[in-house]
């Protein structure tokens, strides 16, 4: 079965942030045939290199380059080709007018039904709750027919699902959406291990997809689901059918 005609923007606010909330659902989608769309919003090399920075003589611009090429090898693997570095200034992230104007052109040339960015609340990353609050202002900009953008029509509404945070609890989440991740999980893993700036996080998210597979199985009653990601999502599922 092909997914050709589903649309898919993730926005991810540092390097590796998409990787590791969402790398197995995103090769899922490009696996069945879907457009997904990735915006990486900055490289995270003040707030998300920690490891890097205990080299001596290190540099900005050689944390920027190396973890560019983390990210390179980890797009190859997990099969996203339609990807936007926006190199913007982390920890704290600030967006001009022009970087909001920006984002609302990508909703409406994406045109995505499913938005996958980070949730309203993350204890321990400003940065994170901040892209939530821009992606979500861009998309109720986007679908605003008085929004005028020449070559940009309005966008329908798109469902936004949130990214689970590092420490669950402390930021209040709740797994709206478990999506299981069986197939791709050697994918993500692979894709994980490409960043070395950030280690300790490999075997943390290893342990989390597998938990989430735990919970999974719980949950729906299919024994085969092994691994699996969860997502909040911030409206609520609107059909004609209880699923
Ligand atoms: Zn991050």
């Amino acid at each position: 079965m092909s997914d050709s005609n589903v649309n898919v923007l993730v926005v991810s606010a540092h390097a590796a942030d998409f990787v590791w909330r969402a790398g197995g659902t995103m090769a899922k989608y490009i696996k069945k045939g879907a457009n997904v769309s990735l915006v990486i919003l900055s490289y995270g090399v003040r707030g998300e290199s920690n490891d890097l920075w205990k080299e001596d003589g290190q540099t900005a611009e050689n944390v920027k380059k190396h973890r560019a090429g983390e990210v390179d090898k980890a797009l190859d693997i997990l099969g996203i080709k339609q990807v936007e570095f926006w190199d913007l200034d982390d920890y704290n992230m600030e967006f001009s007018a022009d970087c909001m104007e920006r984002m609302v052109k990508k909703i409406r040339e994406v045109k995505p039904q499913h938005i996958i960015t980070h949730g309203p609340k993350d204890a321990f990353n400003p940065d994170h709750e901040r892209v939530a609050k821009f992606v979500w202002e861009a998309s109720v900009l986007s679908i605003s027919n008085g929004v005028k953008l020449k070559g940009y029509p309005t966008a329908k509404q798109a469902r936004i699902f949130g990214f689970e945070p590092h420490q669950t609890e402390v930021s209040g989440f709740n797994p709206d959406v478990i999506i299981d991740i069986t197939e791709t999980y050697p994918q993500k893993e692979a894709a994980m291990k490409c960043f070395a700036a950030q280690k300790h996080l490999i075997e943390y998210y290893m342990d989390r997809a597998k938990m989430r597979g735990n919970h999974a199985r719980r949950c729906s009653g299919n024994s085969e689901y092994k691994y699996a990601e969860t997502f909040s999502r911030l409206y609520p599922y609107v059909g004609d059918a209880l699923v």
